[in-house]
């Protein structure tokens, strides 16, 4: 593939875009790794999202795609990713006026049960209810990121992703990975998903039923070609003082013990049922990894399992996606021999180059 000319025929189509080849998309990252993409472009709404999709298929059928949020959740190879890759960004909030029908919803137990409140994240002392306060629709196209999401919703009023605060991401990767915070998933709160279907570029919505939602997933993860446009949520109009609030304490509880540069929890935590199997006093990974194996501030090149969360593996400078695919696989050996337990990454290695 040229991918001078592709990019160019991307460029004459959408003028309003600006495209790149060879574009190093370590800056985007919030792991601040990885090589370049081949063709690189930022969208501004899921209108030109949705429309520049529909032309690649159609005009280039064979050229790869990859949608990247924020790439916080994400660890991006160091040759880079093939095709083309699309920076899905957007500040489209609409708080719907009439409700929309009723869809149903499975909740999900939490996996995140930490050990050491002191040490990690306590949930329990700031949990509250509001399912008892009239309920808010609101649509959010999925480049949104998901503070700005909630600060624009407590300014209008509604309440109910205070739990969600200090996550880097988007609300595309949200719902794409069913995001938690505190005692709850995103799917809690998802009343319908809006896909691209990039099979037969139709657009369609789905309801939590169809997306299977568990704890760190959705169908989407194993449905590449759909492609989430927006998530519609089921809000509150609750105590915006409180909420906001709240949403300030996470804040600041996460930035003690979530060290950046990096991707977030590395590994996605054991069920409640295998910690208890194996005598662990907690599910969480985090915990393990420096409670039974001490490998808190182990380093491979300048990637670090942080000495502050060792479920999260940092950038101390210069590190490269091998350092922490090393760490990882590191950590993975240790679960297999020791215990025999297959760890899941819980971050999306992007590698296919
Ligand atoms: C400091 C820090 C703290 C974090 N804390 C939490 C936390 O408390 N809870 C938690 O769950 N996560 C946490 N994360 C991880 C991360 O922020 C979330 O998982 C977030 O939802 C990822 O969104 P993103 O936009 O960055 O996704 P990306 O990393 O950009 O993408 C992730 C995957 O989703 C796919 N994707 C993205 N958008 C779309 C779309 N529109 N359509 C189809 N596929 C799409 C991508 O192709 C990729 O495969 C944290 C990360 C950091 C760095």
């Amino acid at each position: 593939m040229d991918s001078k000319k592709v990019a160019q025929t991307i460029q004459d189509k959408f003028p309003d875009l600006t495209v790149k080849t060879n574009w190093s998309l370590a800056p985007l990252s919030t792991f601040k790794i990885g090589g370049p993409a081949q063709i690189f472009t930022i969208t501004k709404s899921s209108n030109q999202l949705k429309e520049l999709l529909v032309f690649v298929k159609k005009d280039h059928p064979q050229l790869p795609l990859t949608i990247l949020g924020n790439a916080s959740n994400t660890l991006i190879s160091d040759s880079g990713i093939e095709g083309l890759v699309i920076k899905n960004t957007s500040q489209n909030i609409h708080i719907l006026k009439k409700k929309p029908p009723e869809s149903k919803k499975q909740l999900i137990p939490v996996l995140r049960q930490e050990k050491d409140s002191k040490k990690y994240l306590d949930f329990n002392s700031l949990n509250y209810d509001e399912s008892d306060k009239e309920k808010v629709f609101v649509e959010i196209e999925s480049g949104v990121p998901f503070p700005y999401a909630i600060s624009h919703l407590l300014q209008k009023g509604v309440t109910g992703l205070q739990w969600f605060a200090g996550i880097p991401g988007t609300v595309g990767g949200a719902t794409w990975y069913n995001l938690h915070g505190g005692s709850y998933h995103l799917s809690d709160f998802i009343h319908s998903v809006e896909v691209l279907d990039l099979k037969n570029s139709t657009v369609k919505k789905m309801s939590p039923k169809d997306l299977n939602f568990a704890y760190d997933y959705s169908l989407l993860q194993k449905k590449p070609n759909l492609i989430i446009l927006s998530t519609t949520l089921s809000l509150y109009k609750g105590n915006i003082e409180k909420a906001q609030s709240t949403a300030q304490k996470w804040i600041e509880q996460k930035k003690k013990v979530q060290p950046i540069p990096s991707a977030g929890s590395v590994f996605k935590n054991l069920s409640p049922d295998l910690a208890q199997k194996h005598g662990f006093e907690s599910s969480s990974v985090g915990w393990i990894i420096d409670q039974k194996l001490k490998l808190k501030g182990k380093t491979i090149g300048s990637a670090q399992i942080s000495p502050l969360h060792a479920n999260f593996i940092v950038n101390t400078g210069s590190a490269k996606a091998k350092d922490v695919l090393s760490l990882i696989k590191l950590v993975q050996k240790e679960f297999k021999n020791r215990w025999n337990i297959k760890l899941e990454p819980e971050i999306k290695i992007l590698d296919n180059v």
